[in-house]
């Protein structure tokens, strides 16, 4: 018996590449090591309910810690891969061990983008990614009055949508002239700016943080671009992240926007396959490269790496979906609407029940629904079955999705 699969990272991705070999039948030994010091769990819940309500940190785990013996995956949590050695074909770990691979897998993710302004060390600014920092959150919002937001994409608002259901005070502040603005048509965002002001959340938008100012180490205001001082006593920061690809670029393999791969997700080391946040990889939805953070693409794409060790490799082609949750309005989109030429609307924005459809050089590419959990599915197989449709038909209420979609 050989030395096995190796995952490094105990994300969604890692998770899912170790419980997908065994599904496969894979027989040789599967290795997961991850840095945080839980059983793997799911982070969509940490920005909605986790702060938000009482739930349990069990309730987060993807699987309870007898899954891990059960399917005889050996789980080193608390662990950090520091190097990877290619010619030994072993990966080294902070506290000094060697674990030899026969396959690797890198599921490392992504981190939160820095905060490059005068005070963004100060004591109550703080940043989400990992259950560690929603502990720390939770145990520190109860207390506040007076948040700023600095971000206006999903983690910035569905934060804004958990603090202000608590009876805080919230100011959300996005650089770009309007809020998600990588991601959505300007209606949608326009839609996000009125809900959010309706609940009372303060939104400036084409502003930023200039500097936060404290006293005896804790913050008490930040400054704006525009030159005002807004009275601050936490400042939550969501402005992006950067994919971890220090371990790969050190062991020599390519990397550019993430860790390089081709359609199977292997990296420029066919031993070597990477996953999710951090995987730089061709996508025909995107028609051309890629680096995806969503649950769908980590558990996909961690499908397609262990369908390839076992030797049975297909190409990752998944359709991409995503969603956010942000007071009582869930919006989830399929496709990927970057460099559409047309937008459809269907349904009713003033009713907070519509789905926009976008088309790219008249095929459809993508499609954002609110509060219309049908449209979404139905989208989803239109677009997965490159079903040929017209704006005219998909904005026509009398025109039913699912006969389209057959
Ligand atoms: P990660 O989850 O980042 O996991 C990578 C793991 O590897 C981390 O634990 C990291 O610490 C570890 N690691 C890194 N380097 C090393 C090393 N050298 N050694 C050991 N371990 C290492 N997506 C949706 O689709 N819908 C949502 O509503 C949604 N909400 C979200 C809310 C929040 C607050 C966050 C943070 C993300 C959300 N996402 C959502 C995105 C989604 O959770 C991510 O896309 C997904 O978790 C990516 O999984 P991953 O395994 O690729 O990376």
């Amino acid at each position: 018996m050989g030395s096995g699969a190796v995952v490094v990272g105990t994300g969604q991705a890692g998770f899912e590449v170790a419980a997908s070999l065994r599904a496969e039948g894979y027989q040789d030994p599967v290795t997961l090591i991850g840095d945080e010091p839980h059983l793997p769990y799911q982070r969509p819940p940490l920005s909605k309910s986790f702060v938000l309500t009482e739930q349990r940190i069990d309730e987060l785990q993807l699987r309870p810690a007898a899954f891990y013996r059960d399917h005889n995956v050996r789980l080193l949590v608390g662990e950090r891969v520091v190097a990877i050695d290619r010619s030994a074909r072993c990966v080294r770990l902070a506290s000094g061990a060697d674990i030899a691979y026969q396959s690797l897998v890198l599921a490392v993710g992504a981190r939160n983008r820095p905060l490059n302004v005068r005070g963004a060390n100060l004591d109550g600014v703080m940043h989400l990614r990992t259950l560690d920092d929603a502990i720390a959150l939770k145990a520190r919002i109860q207390a506040a009055q007076d948040i700023i937001v600095v971000g206006g994409g999903f983690i910035g608002l569905e934060l804004a949508a958990v603090a202000r259901s608590l009876g805080k005070s919230v100011t959300v502040i996005e650089m770009q002239p309007r809020l998600m603005p990588r991601v959505v048509a300007p209606v949608v965002s326009e839609f996000y700016r009125e809900l959010h002001g309706s609940r009372g959340v303060t939104v400036l938008c084409g502003a930023t943080v200039t500097r936060i100012d404290g006293v005896g180490g804790t913050i008490r205001e930040a400054r704006v671009s525009d030159g005002r001082s807004h009275a601050a006593d936490l400042v939550l920061v969501g402005v992006g992240v950067v994919p971890n690809i220090e371990l790969a670029r050190d062991a020599g393999l390519i990397v550019g926007n993430g860790v390089v791969v081709d359609e199977y997700l292997r990296t420029s080391d066919p031993d070597i396959y990477a996953a999710g946040d951090c995987a730089d990889h061709p996508n025909p939805f995107a028609r051309g490269r890629v680096r995806l953070e969503s649950v769908q693409n980590a558990c996909d794409q961690a499908r397609s790496v262990a369908a390839a060790i076992v030797g049975r490799p297909r190409r990752y082609e998944a359709l991409p979906w995503f969603w956010t949750d942000q007071f009582d309005v869930r919006l989830q989109m399929a496709g990927l609407s970057q460099g559409h030429d047309r937008m459809v609307i269907r349904g009713h924005p003033e009713l907070r029940k519509f789905s926009v459809f976008y088309f790219k050089d008249a095929e459809l590419t993508a499609v954002d629904s609110i509060n219309r959990p049908a449209d979404h599915i139905f989208a989803r197989k239109l677009l997965s079955a490159g079903v040929v449709v017209t704006p005219e038909q998909v904005a026509d209420e009398g025109v039913d999705l699912r006969t389209l979609a057959r």
